[in-house]
C-alpha cells in the first residue's frame, strides 16, 4: 500500500537519475509529485473530419492508414517516413522527420488517432510529426486535455505524465482534505481527490476549472489561517502600556486640522499602545496623504509617557527632512529630536549616542544606522519605519531588539491593492489613510515627446517666474554611464536646462554626491533658492517641498508605474495647481499603455492594480521579498475575490477554533506548520 510520503523512486520508471531531476523541481515524495501542477494544458480533445480542418488548426483526426508507410532518405541526417491517411471526409499526407521507427508502428489498414497541426495548401492537406495512437491504447494521450509540465534536464513530458499518472493511481485518494467540509460546501468547492486528478488529467474544461478554483481557494485559505495564527501569537506579547493617551494638545498645536483618516490612524495606534500588548501596525496611505503627521503624534504621546522613540527612513535625504519636520512639530513640547546617519562624523555620532543613552533624546531619526552596534536607547518605547517596503524584515527585527518589546509601526505608500496589503503585511494590523488633506488638486499629467521640448522649457520658466519650483528626474547620473546615449543623464541635462532657460537657477542631485553635498542642495531647494532640481530617483521617496508644482520625468519609459506614481507624488503637496510631464519618444504599445494610465488617474491603488495587471504578479512582488510562501497556483493580484472569501472563512474558523485543536482541523494545522517551517525565519 503506497503512502503519500513514499519516495518517488517507488514508482516504476523513476530511477536515481530521474529522481534527481525531479528533486531539482522540488519533487521528492509521491505527495510532491501529485502536487506538481502542470504549467499549462494542450487541448487535444477536439476531433475533426480531415476535410473540415482549417489551415493551421491543431486537432485530432481519426483516420485509417491508406498506404504502406515509406522510408525516404533525403540526405544524411534527414530521413522521412511518409504515409497517407484517410477518413470519410478526405485524405491527408503525414510526414515524420527523423523517426524511422514510425514506419513499423503504423500499418496500412489500421485506424489511428492523429493529433497535430493540419496544413492546407489548395486541395492538399498534410500533418508533420503528429502524435499517433490507437483508439484502444491503455494510456491515451489524444482525445483529452493534456497537461504540460515544467521540465528540467533529464525529464521529458512523457515520463512526467506517466509518473504523475501512476502517482495518482497509487495515492490520489489518500490526499488529506485540508479545507473543512462545511467550508467546501459553502464555497461550492470540489473535494481534494477530484481536484488532484482533475488538475492533471481533467475530463473536460469544467472539471479543470473546478479543480483550479479549489486549489486557489485552498492556497489562500491556508495562508490566511497561517497569518491569522501568527497575528494571534504576536498580539499575545505583552508590551508597554501607556497611561496618558491624550493627543489633543498636539493636535491643537498644528497649523491645520488633521483629516479623519489621519485621526483614525492615530487613534488606532494609541489604542494599541494603551492595550498592554505590543503594537504591530501598518499605516498605509498614498503619497501625500500625510503619514508623517501620524508618526509625530505618536512620538508626542510616547514622550509624554516617558519613552524615547526611533524613526527610520530609507534614505539620508528623507531622514534629514524628517528631522526638520519632527523638530518643528515636537520641539514646542520640549521634545529633543536628533539625527543619526551613516555619513555623520564619528564625533557627531558619539555626541548623539551620548544624548540618546542619557535619555535626553526624545526622537532619534535616521537611516539604518539607527540599529547599528553601540546605539543604546534609553527606554525605547516606539519604533516607526517610514516607507517600510524598502527595509527587510530582518532590519526591522534588529531595531525592535534594541528595546524591550517596543511598539512597532510601519508606514508605507507602496500602493498595493487593498486586500493584498492584508496578506503581505499579514502579521500587522492595518490602518489605511484613504483621504487626502483638503485643498489638494489632482496633478494634471501629460505624456509628450521630444517635439515638445521648447514648449516644455517655456512651461518650466513660467512656473519659476510664478515663484514655484520644478523637479526634473532623469534615469541616469552621468552621460558616459551606459552606451545608450538616448537616456538623459541628470548632470548633462541639468547643464542643458540651465543653458536653454535664461535666468533659471538649476542644480543637480544624485546618489553619487556626498551626503553633505546632497543635503546642502536639498536644503536650498526646500528654501526656494533653487528653481529647478534635476535629479535621479534619489528624490523618489518621501521628499516634501510643497512649493514644487511641476514634475518632469525624462525617459519616462524607463520607469515602472509605481515608481512614476511615487515620483509624481513629489508635487501637488501644496494648494497650488500642479503638473506632471512624462517625456518619452518611445512609441511601443506597452509604454503607451503605462503612460496613459498615469495621465488618466491619480489614484495610487488603481495604478497599482494596473501595474500588477501589466507586469504580472511575479515581477510585482519580486523574489519573495515579503517573506510569503510562494503561491503555486493562486495569483495574489488577480484572485482578489477568492482571497476575500478565503480570508473571511479563515477568520471565522479561527474565531471558533483559535488553536485549530479540533480533530476536523488537524490536516489544516499540519499544513500550516509545514508553511511555517518552509519559509524559515522570514515569518518571524
Ligand atoms: P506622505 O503620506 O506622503 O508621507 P507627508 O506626511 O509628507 O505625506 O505629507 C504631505 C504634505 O501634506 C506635507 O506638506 C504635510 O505638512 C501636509 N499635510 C499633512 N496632513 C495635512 C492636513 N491634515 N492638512 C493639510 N496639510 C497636511
Ligand atoms: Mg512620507
Amino acid at each position: 500500500m503506497a503512502d503519500l510520503n513514499d519516495k518517488i523512486t517507488t514508482i516504476k520508471g523513476i530511477g536515481e537519475k530521474k529522481a534527481q531531476a525531479f528533486g531539482r523541481l522540488g519533487v521528492f515524495s509521491l505527495y510532491d509529485l501529485i502536487s506538481f501542477f502542470p504549467r499549462r494544458y494542450e487541448d487535444r480533445s477536439v476531433f475533426k473530419p480531415i476535410a473540415l480542418c482549417e489551415d493551421g488548426e491543431t486537432c485530432c483526426v481519426s483516420a485509417i492508414i491508406a498506404d504502406d508507410p515509406r522510408l525516404v532518405y533525403v540526405r544524411r541526417g534527414m530521413e522521412l517516413v511518409k504515409l497517407r491517411i484517410a477518413d470519410e471526409s478526405g485524405v491527408a499526407d503525414v510526414t515524420y522527420f527523423n523517426q524511422p521507427y514510425m514506419k513499423n508502428n503504423l500499418r496500412r489498414g489500421e485506424e489511428f488517432i492523429f493529433f497535430g497541426k493540419m496544413d492546407v495548401k489548395g486541395a492538399r492537406r498534410s500533418m508533420a510529426n503528429p502524435v499517433a495512437e490507437r483508439q484502444d491504447s491503455p494510456n491515451r494521450v489524444t482525445g483529452c486535455i493534456m497537461p504540460v509540465y515544467p521540465l528540467t534536464n533529464g525529464l521529458n513530458q512523457k515520463s512526467v505524465v506517466q509518473s504523475v499518472k501512476i502517482g495518482l493511481d497509487e495515492c490520489g485518494e489518500l490526499v488529506p482534505e485540508i479545507v473543512p467540509d462545511d467550508i467546501l460546501k459553502r464555497n461550492k468547492l470540489c473535494k481534494a481527490s477530484f481536484a488532484y486528478r482533475s488538475i492533471h488529467f481533467p475530463a473536460d474544461f469544467e472539471s479543470l476549472e473546478l479543480a483550479r478554483r479549489r486549489f486557489i481557494f485552498e492556497e489562500l485559505f491556508t495562508l490566511s489561517c497561517a497569518l491569522g495564527c501568527m497575528r494571534k501569537d504576536r498580539s499575545k506579547q505583552p508590551g508597554i502600556k501607556i497611561s496618558d493617551a491624550d493627543v489633543s494638545p498636539f493636535i491643537s498645536s498644528l497649523p491645520f486640522t488633521p483629516t479623519g483618516a489621519q485621526l483614525r490612524a492615530i487613534n488606532d495606534a494609541v489604542a494599541d499602545m494603551s492595550s498592554g500588548n505590543a503594537m504591530s501596525r501598518l499605516v498605509q496611505g498614498d503619497v501625500g496623504s500625510g503619514k508623517t503627521l501620524v508618526a509625530a503624534a505618536l512620538f508626542y504621546v510616547m514622550n509624554k509617557n516617558g519613552y524615547s522613540c526611533a524613526f527610520m527612513a530609507p534614505t539620508e535625504i528623507l531622514a534629514k527632512q524628517h528631522v526638520k519636520t519632527m523638530t518643528e512639530l515636537l520641539s514646542p513640547f520640549g521634545i529633543k529630536v536628533d539625527k543619526l546617519t551613516g555619513s555623520m562624523t564619528a564625533k557627531e555620532k558619539s555626541a548623539v549616542k551620548q544624548a540618546l543613552k542619557s535619555g535626553e533624546t526624545g526622537v532619534l531619526v535616521g537611516t539604518h544606522a539607527l540599529f547599528s552596534e553601540g546605539v543604546d536607547y534609553s527606554r525605547l518605547g516606539l519604533v516607526i519605519t517610514d516607507e517600510q517596503h524598502r527595509f527587510g524584515v530582518a532590519q526591522r527585527a534588529s531595531l525592535i531588539s534594541k528595546g524591550e518589546c517596543p511598539h512597532v509601526l510601519v508606514m508605507s505608500a507602496t500602493p498595493i491593492p487593498r486586500t493584498l496589503a492584508l496578506i503581505i503585511y499579514g502579521d500587522l494590523d492595518v490602518s489605511i489613510i484613504d483621504e487626502m488633506p483638503p485643498g489638494r488638486q489632482k496633478v494634471s499629467t501629460f505624456a509628450v515627446d521630444e517635439t515638445y521640448r521648447s514648449r516644455l522649457n517655456g512651461f518650466i520658466k513660467k512656473q519659476a517666474d510664478e515663484g514655484h519650483q520644478v523637479y526634473i528626474v532623469c534615469p541616469k547620473v552621468e552621460d558616459d554611464e551606459e552606451s545608450d546615449g538616448r537616456l538623459k543623464s541628470a548632470e548633462e541635462h541639468c547643464r542643458a536646462v540651465a543653458a536653454s532657460i535664461p535666468g533659471i537657477r538649476a542644480a543637480c542631485v544624485h546618489g553619487r554626491l556626498k551626503a553633505k553635498e546632497k543635503e546642502a542642495i536639498m536644503q536650498s531647494f526646500s528654501k526656494g533658492e533653487i528653481d529647478v532640481l534635476v535629479s535621479t530617483t534619489v528624490i523618489e521617496v518621501g521628499v516634501d517641498v510643497p512649493n514644487a508644482t511641476l514634475m518632469v520625468i525624462e525617459n519616462a519609459e524607463r520607469f515602472g508605474l509605481s515608481q512614476l506614481h511615487q515620483l509624481r507624488g513629489r508635487v501637488g503637496r501644496g494648494s497650488a495647481k500642479s503638473w506632471c510631464i512624462l517625456v518619452s519618444d518611445n512609441k511601443s504599445d506597452e509604454v503607451k499603455a503605462r503612460l496613459d494610465i498615469m495621465c488618466k488617474t491619480n489614484d495610487g491603488f488603481k495604478i497599482s492594480e494596473e501595474d500588477l495587471r501589466l507586469r504580472g504578479p511575479g515581477d510585482f512582488f519580486g523574489s519573495r521579498q515579503h517573506g510569503l510562501p510562494e503561491m503555486h497556483i493562486a495569483d495574489l493580484g488577480a484572485d482578489t475575490a477568492a482571497l476575500k472569501h478565503a480570508q473571511g472563512e479563515a477568520k471565522s474558523l479561527l474565531a471558533s477554533d483559535p488553536d485549530l485543536s479540533l480533530p476536523e482541523h488537524r490536516n489544516l494545522k499540519n499544513r500550516i506548520s509545514a508553511i511555517f517551517s518552509d519559509s524559515g525565519d522570514s515569518f518571524n
